[in-house]
């Protein structure tokens, strides 16, 4: 049976903190800057949960925009883990309503995988990952408690939480060899 890897989009696939940093600061001017974004509720002073969720989901539904452009090494990092073997789930957490339009960004830039999961709750995935590579500390251990090897890129929200049984690296090229490296999970 082929492994299965999981594979985020926003912040893991291509830079979504800048995209939305440039959202929030069109109503808030003094929004802070991604540096600050050290924890999951950094935005709480700034906006509300309605706006701050409105922003997300306007940014995934204009995923197919010509400024939104993967990370150069994503197309071929997704490329080399199905040569590999891999079975290459794509999971985003946004609504599935936005299919249509992701699945149009995947194809445009040529982001190889064989299933697109859009839920708010990726993680009934893991149970059969062999890999996980997302950038919320909380979906990491998650994934390393179901014994997923997992990884991600290295942002002021996570960095703190390397110790939690998840790699964080600062870009996919670093991510590939944690993961095809040989023995267990
Ligand atoms: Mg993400």
């Amino acid at each position: 049976m082929k492994r299965t890897a999981v594979i985020d989009i926003d912040n893991t696939l291509w830079q979504f903190c800048d995209a939305l940093y440039g959202e929030l600061t069109k109503g808030r001017p003094d929004f802070p800057p991604v540096e600050r974004w050290i924890d999951a509720e950094f935005w709480k002073p700034f906006c509300s949960t309605k706006t701050f969720l409105a922003t997300i989901d306007r940014i995934n539904s204009d995923q197919n925009n010509d400024r939104f452009l993967p990370y150069p090494e994503a197309r071929p990092f997704l490329e080399t883990l199905r040569k590999e073997g891999f079975r290459i789930i794509i999971a985003s957490h946004r609504r599935p309503e936005t299919r249509s339009v992701t699945e149009a960004w995947l194809r445009r830039h040529g982001l190889v995988h064989d299933e697109l999961h859009l839920s708010f709750d990726k993680t009934v995935l893991f149970d059969k990952a062999a890999a996980v590579v997302d950038d919320a500390p909380a979906t990491l251990e998650q994934a390393a408690a179901c014994g997923a090897r997992a990884a991600g890129l290295l942002f002021p929200w996570n960095k703190a939480y390397v110790n939690n049984g998840f790699m964080l690296f600062p870009n996919l090229d670093q991510v590939l060899p944690y993961l095809l490296a040989p023995g267990p999970a």
